[in-house]
């Protein structure tokens, strides 16, 4: 008998993950998004569709959250209507994945909140439900051609029972450890990322005004130890690699919002445990100011043409 599944946020990563969910074949699937017009598309498909996070709960095996923040994840949890009905302890589901990217703190307190409920009926040797904390990277392409990759925290029974529904919406899935570790692993991933497009636009525009070409510069990069993914696989100046965002008006690719979201889940992390990280301050101010200046839907590679603006990032 194949095993419930509801999922839950159909935007712009969760539309094609389900889809993908539904194409394996493996599970019955419903779903349920606040936004009517979501929802609409997969009613007309012939896909159950749920009017609550609750009414979700009472009819799934397993719920999948793809959510845009910590305070809409934990709505959908513990609010009115939520799968937990505001803190309810007896629950059908027996596993609960956040795919969302927040802050660790957040899943560690949700995944405390479900082992503290009840399963209505015994799974296994389980009487409690769990909860991973799944947050993925590979963007709303990999999203759409089944290559994202999991990063998983919470019991690692859970995690490899959970292995196969990864593998339906995905590609690759790491135990990064205890709850919260997924989490974690994720906005680290971003800060990197962020640091290292920054560290190479920096030194391409200083090389620029000093008058050697962006090309040259990347070349001699990208065969020294300057050689990173932000130089050689998403180079940010134009021209310099072909069908990257810089070279496409920096328009695709992956948001200076969700940049600017994911360095302030960072720097809100490494300040609630009091570990000084400059960097992520200083990325984090950067994105922030690229987005007030209006340029919160580019890529964010874009930094390196603000060089050039005259803008005081
Ligand atoms: P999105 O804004 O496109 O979609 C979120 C969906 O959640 C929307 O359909 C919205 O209506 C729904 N929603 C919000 N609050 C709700 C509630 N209380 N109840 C029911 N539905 C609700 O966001 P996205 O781009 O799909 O991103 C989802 C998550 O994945 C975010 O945490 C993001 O940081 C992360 N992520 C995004 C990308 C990307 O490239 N877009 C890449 C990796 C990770």
């Amino acid at each position: 008998e194949k095993e419930k599944v509801g999922f839950i946020g159909l935007g712009n990563m969760g539309l094609h993950m389900v889809n993908n969910l539904i194409s394996s074949g493996l599970y019955h699937v419903s779903v349920h998004d606040k936004n009517f017009d979501a929802m609409k598309k997969f009613a007309e498909r012939g896909i159950a569709t749920k009017g609550t996070p609750f009414e979700v709960a009472q009819t799934s095996d397993i719920v999948i959250t793809m959510l845009p923040s910590s305070s809409n994840v934990m709505e959908v949890y513990t609010g009115p209507n939520g799968l937990l009905q505001g803190g309810g302890d007896v629950v059908r589901p027996w596993l609960f994945i956040d795919s969302s990217t927040i802050d660790p703190q957040t899943s560690r307190k949700l995944s405390a909140t479900i082992s503290n409920c009840v399963l209505k009926e015994k799974k296994g040797f389980r009487n409690t439900p769990v909860m991973l904390d799944a947050p993925v990277s590979g963007g709303v392409l990999g999203a759409e051609a089944r290559s994202l990759t999991f990063m998983v925290g919470g019991s690692e029974d859970a995690y490899l029972s959970a292995s196969p529904l990864f593998l339906s919406m995905g590609k690759n899935t790491i135990y990064c450890g205890g709850a919260g570790n997924g989490s974690a692993a994720k906005i680290c991933n971003n800060l990197a990322m962020a640091v290292s497009m920054l560290g190479v636009s920096e030194a391409l525009a200083l090389g620029q005004s000093l008058g050697i070409t962006a090309s040259t510069l990347t070349k001699i990069f990208n065969s020294s130890s300057a050689r990173c993914w932000s130089s050689d696989s998403y180079n940010p100046v134009p021209g310099v690699m072909e069908g990257v965002p810089s070279s496409k008006n920096y328009d695709g690719g992956f948001s200076s919002n969700l940049m600017a979201k994911d360095l302030k889940l960072a720097s809100a992390s490494a300040e609630d445990i009091g570990l000084k990280c400059p960097l992520t301050s200083q990325a984090k101010e950067i994105y922030v100011k690229l987005c007030e200046e209006g340029h919160g839907s580019k890529d964010f590679s874009c930094v390196f043409r603000h060089y050039f603006s005259g803008s005081d990032i």
